[in-house]
């Protein structure tokens, strides 16, 4: 049973020593527990240590695990950090308190017409592909500008965010420094970025949550 707790507080100061590293406030950033592939005994465990932030790849996934743990703990805040299909928009923001995945304009149209819909709006944060990997998902670089115009402008979206997976494998530390500017140059103040090995690395560089999974709940 301690394991958990003891993981939180674990990553808690490493985070705490990395913001203060930087000069940030180390309560202004976020741990976003990845509970991916993780039962939800882990995560009422989590939350009684006082996690209240989880991210879930997949709706149905997260649907079946987080239901019946969302009237447990009411500071419950739920983000979708992997690929959404838009025939799953109304699903993900009936469920999900931040999307974090928005990539592509019939995404955004559909994520507007649910968020109407529903009456409810999740946060969004837009993808970012910085690696320009051909084999993942995200928008492009130099898409990013017209492709805020769009969800702004032509959905009514309001974008809160940028996030990003850069390159495995390689020092991450370039790519995180070039989303900080990204966010910067658009007004977006929030910034999801690292991961279990480098999220010391994705603080310094200005990352306001970084998502954590393996080094919290172990390998899945
Ligand atoms: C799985 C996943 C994580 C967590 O990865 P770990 O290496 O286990 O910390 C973070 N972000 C995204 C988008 C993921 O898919």
């Amino acid at each position: 049973m301690p394991a958990i707790a003891e993981q939180l507080k674990n990553i808690r100061q490493k985070m705490g020593l990395a913001a203060k590293q930087a000069g940030r406030d180390p309560s202004s950033i976020d741990l976003i527990a990845v509970s991916k592939g993780q039962g939800a005994e882990l995560v009422r465990e989590a939350m009684k240590s006082g996690q209240d932030y989880f991210g879930e790849n997949r709706v149905q996934e997260a649907q079946n695990k987080f239901t019946k743990l969302r009237p447990l703990h009411a500071p419950l805040k739920l983000h979708l950090i992997g690929p959404l299909q838009t025939n799953k928009a109304e699903a993900a923001v009936l469920l999900f308190d931040v999307i974090q995945t928005l990539d592509r304009p019939n995404l955004a149209e559909a994520l507007a017409k649910a968020i109407r819909k529903a009456g409810r709006s999740p946060k969004l944060y837009v993808e970012v592909n910085i690696g320009q990997e051909p084999q993942k998902a995200g928008t492009a670089p130099k898409d990013l500008e017209i492709f805020l115009k769009y969800c702004r402008e032509t959905c009514l979206l309001t974008i809160d965010g940028l996030m990003c997976i850069p390159p495995q494998a390689v020092d991450p530390e370039p790519y995180f420094i070039d989303m900080k500017k990204l966010a910067s140059k658009h007004g977006l103040k929030r910034l999801s970025m690292g991961m279990s090995a480098d999220f010391e690395t994705a603080i310094r560089c200005g990352a306001t949550e970084v998502r954590v999974g393996s080094a919290l709940f172990g390998q899945r």
